[in-house]
């Protein structure tokens, strides 16, 4: 079954101002996208709502993280089910930002994950190796056992359909140092498999795995044909004219 192209734009806590958001939304809602690609953008959470006004329909918002609990006493954090009551469908969680600067745990997005799936989010789940690990030959190890605390914790393996997996090895995040589209696609196979021995072979078959991590309108053609890369999950470009470019590269 061939699956569908998704690119997500990760703006982080960028821009600034809403004049820099807007232009974001005007050159995407004036652009000519390839009708086939799911496009999701995930500004900060104080943005979700208004830019959910603003974007042509066919532009999914997605929050950029959110808490596993569904109200109380969290001061800071938003909910899975706030997030469906806005009327937003995504939501990315273990991303690398997120493990190192703020030391979330594979178990702790595993937590996280399950909240977001049963409250019918769908989630753009992030794994990746640093460069030590890659150099230490650890990528599938580390790979792995980020997605098993995810498995762990998810038993039906229903909840696979809502779920994105993005491989975004650290080194690459924000450093210009994209992977080599064999590097990318060699990782994705390995996340494939993984899927295939402890979820199922449908799984397997049917999860988007997409790369995230320095990706240009200059590299992503060629990323874009590797047979397991199914799309991009794009911090820095997604805040350029380039990003429009990215959403085409299958076009
Ligand atoms: P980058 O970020 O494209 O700026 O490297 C990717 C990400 O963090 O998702």
């Amino acid at each position: 079954m061939a699956r569908q192209f998704f690119v997500g734009g990760n703006f982080k806590m960028n821009p600034g101002s809403v004049e820099q958001k807007k232009n974001i939304i005007d050159i995407l809602n004036q652009a000519d996208l390839d009708p086939s690609t799911e496009v999701v953008i995930a500004p900060p959470a104080l943005y979700l709502i208004p830019l959910k006004g603003l974007v042509r329909k066919e532009i999914q918002l997605a929050a950029q993280n959110c808490y596993f609990k569904t109200s109380g006493a969290f001061t800071g954090e938003i909910s899975p089910t706030q997030l469906v009551d806005a009327g937003i469908p995504y939501v990315i969680l273990g991303h690398s930002e997120r493990r190192t600067l703020f030391h979330e745990t594979s178990e702790f997005v595993g937590n996280k994950t399950k909240a977001a799936l049963d409250a019918s989010l769908k989630v753009i789940l992030c794994v990746g190796e640093t460069l030590a690990e890659r150099e230490a030959r650890k990528t599938t190890e580390v790979v792995n056992a980020q997605l098993q605390a995810v498995v762990d914790i998810l038993k039906d393996t229903a909840y696979w359909s809502n779920i994105v997996i993005a491989y975004e090895p650290v080194w690459a995040i924000g450093t210009g140092k994209v992977a080599t589209a064999v590097q990318a696609q060699d990782a994705h196979a390995e996340i494939r498999q993984f899927l295939k021995t402890r979820v199922s072979e449908s799984v397997a078959e049917t999860t988007r795995v997409i790369y995230g991590g320095s990706v240009t309108a200059a590299n992503c053609k060629e990323l874009a044909t590797q047979p397991d890369v199914d799309g991009f999950l794009v911090g820095g470009a997604s805040l350029k004219p380039e990003f429009v470019n990215i959403i085409n590269a299958m076009k």
